[in-house]
């Protein structure tokens, strides 16, 4: 927390305005409530059938639960039963799913557009150019709420490697806030993880998403 805040400071921003999603894939429920006791706010989840049963294990716990792995339609409705917000939506068919079952559910979901902002091949989200097609179509959505967009850049050894593409995520935000689309309030950068967290902060990140740091290593 104390890294956050230096880098919040360094880029000029208050600390607060940067929130910690404790990324806890792979990691037991004990981890957890291990994390929240000591302070973590936010859980941040990859896979849903992981996710469902940790928070079977962990129903009352005092945490917002985010979703930032890949998201299959097909699991769209649990994923509007845990999630308070979806960092990963990559299409309008996906978001046509999370709409249909949060309006039977009685609620708004609040998602992130992913954005592949490297081209990677490999790598989830639509492309800069289209992320502004897909939140005036999301936006029509009654029961979803665009927050703002998420992006995982390539993996580097060096975090200043990734700065251009937090770079590059924050601009993008500020071209879609300048259109003003109806309903779409671009707030959230979701971007960094234990490797490059700080970099990511010093360029706008507002939630950034922490495993390693906080749990240890993968198994
Ligand atoms: C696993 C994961 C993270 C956390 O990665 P660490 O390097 O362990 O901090 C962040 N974001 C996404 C999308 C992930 O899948």
């Amino acid at each position: 927390m104390a890294r956050i805040a230096a880098a919040a400071q360094r880029g000029g921003r208050l600390p607060h305005s940067v929130q910690l999603v404790a990324v806890a894939k792979t990691h037991p429920p004990d981890a957890v409530r291990a994390a929240v006791e000591a302070g973590a706010k936010i859980i941040g989840e990859n896979y849903i059938q992981e996710a469902r049963a940790k928070f079977e294990a962990l129903i009352h716990i005092p945490a917002q639960w985010h979703f930032i792995g890949h998201l299959q339609s097909n699991k769209a409705k649990y994923a509007v039963r845990l999630f308070h917000l979806i960092h990963t939506v990559d299409s309008l068919a996906l978001g046509a799913e999370l709409d249909r079952h949060a309006g039977k559910a009685g609620k708004v979901q609040e998602v992130l557009i992913q954005v592949n902002v490297s081209g990677e091949a490999t790598k989830s989200g639509v492309s800069a150019g289209q992320a502004t097609t897909l939140a005036r179509e999301l936006a029509e959505l009654p029961h979803i709420k665009v927050k703002g967009l998420m992006t995982m850049p390539p993996y580097f050894d060096d975090p200043e490697r990734a700065r251009p593409f937090f770079a590059a995520l924050r601009r993008l935000r500020e071209d879609i806030r300048a259109q003003a689309i109806p309903g779409v309030d671009m707030m959230e950068l979701s971007m960094g993880m234990t490797g490059d967290f700080e970099a990511a902060i010093e360029e706008g990140a507002t939630l950034v998403r922490v495993g390693t740091a906080i749990f240890g290593g993968r198994a």
